[in-house]
């Protein structure tokens, strides 16, 4: 029987209803059986992302109305989805709430305050703690249901299986414990006796650590946990399910005749993803790449749908430009205080830096006198970098501006793009062009 991998985002569970269609979805495939990847539901984890600002920040009456508020989110989802108030799915979901409102409470005793202890650190570790509940709550609701409705489902907590380092909010996974620890335990849950349509619902995006401390991946990151099921399970496919039809020529948020591509390669995916199409997370596609597993990007609105398919094409081609849109970044631009040139050993320099805070670059360009790069405007990581470089650069920066990447441009195109904005950078290879914009 075939093993199909499943994920689930944030805006398929947003609400009730959305959970039901998850069902209904489910139900047309009982010929297989399936891992079902959830993540938090609809906007949790910024919500989460709050509750930890102000529990960072020791305000104490903005934190708890943060909490509440994520509190109450999913009490509304489990009042529409159970009539029945004894069901045990409550005190489950209390518990989880009762357990993280504890580690707020003991933690919040220790927290000093800001410049006394080494901020980034805790604020990592601290993070991992309190935001992976996001998805302990979603699953959790999720399984219940599931199980209430008739399906048979096995819940396993991903965190017995997904095994990372200690880089907390972005961790490594151990793929040699993690695929292990996936191989000897899933296929005991599909044993052969079962009927087809067996389930194993777990989360996306945390894992733990060898200590078990719990870990995230970096976010949006469930589609890669997804992934690294598929990979350690082989399987012949993996369905991420979203909003959209599939992957598209630009997000239709932006740009509403945004037109479905029917096919990717893989490379094709992987340079979207990584120039910011938030439709595919970037860590997703190279395990899939290396045990060539097929990617279905489909539409939970439209589940007959045929979505869009990545594979191995060795000649892919693509007849319409391909737009990648990333808003509130932040332009740097460095140079030496007496105006020399820049040189390797200041490159080599300024890496070490951005390395040392886990500062991905998005584009960047030298001149002889300075060196410009745009990151993403990450409120924890780029002041500190700031205070870093200017120590040592004269340090100028731009805040609220937009990266647009066109792949495959054509010169009318960019042209219209471009049109009553000011260009602050621009970047061009044979296939990519990136500019960097003010926001319109
Ligand atoms: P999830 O619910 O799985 O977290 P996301 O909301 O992160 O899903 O990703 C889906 C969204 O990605 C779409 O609603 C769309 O706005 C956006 N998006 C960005 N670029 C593209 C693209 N090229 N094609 C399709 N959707 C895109
Ligand atoms: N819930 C996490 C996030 O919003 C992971 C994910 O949705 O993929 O980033
Ligand atoms: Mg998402």
């Amino acid at each position: 029987m075939e093993i199909k991998v499943f994920k689930f985002g944030g805006t398929s569970v947003q609400h009730a209803a959305g959970i039901r269609n998850l069902t209904t979805i489910l139900r047309k495939y009982t010929v297989n059986q399936i891992i079902v990847v959830v993540s938090a539901m609809g906007k949790t984890t910024n919500a989460l992302e709050e509750v930890l600002k102000h529990y960072m920040q020791k305000d104490i009456i903005a934190l708890i109305e943060a909490f509440e508020k994520v509190q109450k989110y999913h009490l509304t989802i489990l009042d529409e989805l159970f009539p029945d108030k004894d069901h045990v799915v409550f005190k489950e979901v209390d518990s989880l709430f009762n357990q993280l409102r504890g580690y707020i409470r003991r933690g919040h005793l220790f927290i000093p305050h800001a410049g006394d202890y080494d901020y980034n650190y805790n604020y990592d570790f601290e993070y991992d703690q309190i935001v992976s509940y996001g998805e302990l709550f979603s699953s959790a609701i999720i399984h219940n249901y599931l199980v209430d409705q008739g399906l048979n489902v096995t819940f396993i907590d991903v965190r017995d299986l997904i095994k990372t380092d200690k880089s907390y909010r972005d961790a490594r996974v151990d793929w040699e414990v993690t695929s292990t620890l996936i191989r000897q335990s899933v296929p005991g849950y599909f044993s052969n006796q079962d009927k087809p349509g067996k389930i194993i619902l777990t989360q996306g995006f945390i894992g733990s650590d060898l200590n078990g401390n719990t870990t995230t991946l970096g976010r949006e990151g469930s589609d890669f946990t997804a992934a690294i099921f598929a990979y350690s399970l082989n399987v012949n496919e993996m369905t991420i399910w979203k909003d959209v039809p599939g992957v598209m020529n630009a997000d239709p948020k932006w740009m509403k005749d945004a037109v479905k591509l029917d096919t990717l390669s893989y490379r094709e995916a992987i340079e979207l993803a990584y120039y910011g199409a938030r439709v595919i997370h970037p860590k997703t596609i190279k395990p899939l790449e290396n045990a060539n597993i097929i990617l279905r990007v489909k539409s939970f609105l439209d589940p007959d749908g045929e979505g869009t398919t990545v594979q191995n094409l060795t000649n892919w081609t693509i007849s319409v430009p391909i737009f990648i849109r990333k808003q509130n970044q932040v332009l740097i631009s460095l140079s030496s205080r007496d105006f020399s040139f820049i040189m390797e050993e200041n490159l080599s320099q300024i890496f070490k830096i951005l390395a040392t805070y886990r500062v991905k670059v998005n584009v960047m360009q030298h001149s002889a006198i300075s060196f410009s790069f745009c990151v993403d405007a990450d409120l924890q990581k780029i002041p500190l970098l700031l205070n870093h470089f200017q120590k040592e650069y004269q340090t100028r920066y731009n805040e609220g501006v937009e990266l647009i990447t066109i792949r495959h441009y054509q010169p009318d195109v960019v042209e219209k793009l471009i049109r009553n904005r000011n260009v602050l950078m621009e970047q061009k290879s044979r296939i990519t062009l990136q500019l960097v914009l003010t926001q319109m």
